[in-house]
């Protein structure tokens, strides 16, 4: 690994070092979080503790999380714990498949479902007061994972509950937490979603914060764990990991993002001085996203080309890297051979690498797929 340059961050991060030590000791405390004895209890109050800590830091005092297997699972149980009645579901067209598979499936069940469409930039379309006020819940993800592009989901929430305060907001802010800052108070939402594996932790874990009041119905039945809406023993060694994470990442968020946007804008600087023919896709962007086109070549192949020179990047989401469609960029207007020319560039302020020398190596390797569709 270590001779490779990771440039796919937004799909997943490296671990943290120190979580050896946190998977060390989980494996010394390995009791079961809900038996009765005294070791069990000690594990049980750390969990109680990070679910405290990480509410506190998310500044979610006047709400509660639910520790769930990932973002995905958090995602689905927002949705699917919306007591719909008569009213809909309004979302964004380019939410993460987690959300938009989860709203299809609900639409496919009867649920009135209305997707919003992007702007240029890849922010959401503002959705209008007719549109407010016959949705149950409106789901817009805080960052999109293909661009970076960044929603006001303050503006979103404050109009949203003007025209219909019964209205949910939830929000996915799994590529938003740890890039910018998060404070659910301010942000005005009453369910947010976040990830581990995205800020450094362990796969597998995550939570869907849920403001005090707002009644969530079980995905999964079983032994009443997580205050009877999350069966199932409690992933101990995630939960604290996704703790640890959680707090470095906040610490060090100000200096992250000075470094993430000097490298960004080094990054794009060198492209240019190398004459390449491109154009970013997304505006308002978080700074360790890039999404470029490149002129008349496919990023698929660019991508493959690059990982022969050790440069790991992707063509957009890692979850949709097998469907054909990009509903990410169709959605902002792109014209085909943009969205098949898309790259995603996604960078980490743990890992330093020579900006230059991969933004040569980018545009070295695209401009000779530019000569050779040039002369075929
Ligand atoms: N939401 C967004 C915006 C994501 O980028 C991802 C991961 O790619 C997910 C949800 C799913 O997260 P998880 O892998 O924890 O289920």
């Amino acid at each position: 690994m270590q001779n490779f340059v990771y440039l796919d961050n937004a799909a997943t991060t490296i671990p943290f070092a120190e979580l050896e030590q946190i998977y060390s000791d989980n494996a010394t405390n390995f009791y079961n979080p809900s038996a009765l004895y005294k070791n069990a209890v000690a594990v049980r109050t750390k969990i109680e503790a990070a679910r405290r800590n990480i509410c506190k830091i998310l500044g979610g005092e006047h709400g509660n999380i639910i520790f769930t297997s990932g973002a995905t699972e958090a995602n689905n149980l927002a949705l699917n714990s919306v007591n719909y009645k008569n009213k809909g579901l309004l979302t964004f067209v380019a939410e993460h498949p987690s959300v938009y598979a989860t709203a299809k499936n609900l639409q496919n069940s009867g649920v009135k479902v209305e997707f919003l469409n992007a702007l240029k930039g890849g922010q959401v379309r503002f959705p209008t007061e007719e549109q407010i006020k016959s949705a149950a819940i409106i789901s817009v993800m805080h960052v999109n994972n293909e661009t970076g592009a960044i929603n006001d989901i303050k503006k979103i929430a404050s109009y949203a509950k003007s025209i219909n305060p019964q209205i949910l907001v939830h929000s996915d802010g799994v590529q938003a937490f740890g890039k910018i800052k998060v404070d659910l108070q301010d942000l005005g939402v009453d369910m947010y979603t976040i990830s581990a594996h995205k800020i450094n932790g362990p796969k597998g874990v995550g939570a869907l914060w849920i403001r005090r009041g707002v009644n969530v119905k079980p995905l999964l039945f079983g032994g009443g764990q997580e205050n009877n809406l999350r069966s199932g023993t409690e992933n101990v060694f995630g939960i604290l990991a996704l703790n640890y994470c959680t707090n470095k990442i906040v610490t060090d968020l100000e200096k992250n993002n000075k470094k993430l946007s000097s490298i960004k804008e080094q990054f794009l600087n060198s492209l240019k001085s190398n004459n390449l023919n491109f154009t970013v896709n997304g505006e308002n962007c978080v700074p360790n996203i890039l999404n470029i086109s490149i002129n008349g070549i496919r990023g698929e192949v660019l991508l493959h080309m690059l990982e022969d020179q050790n440069i790991l990047l992707s063509t957009g989401s890692a979850c949709s890297s097998k469907k054909p469609d990009n509903r990410t960029l169709k959605s902002m207007n792109l014209q085909d051979p943009q969205i098949k020319s898309a790259v995603r560039i996604s960078f980490s302020a743990y890992q330093d690498f020579d900006v230059q020398s991969v933004a040569n190596a980018i545009s070295v390797t695209a401009k000779k797929l530019q000569n050779n569709i040039k002369n075929n």
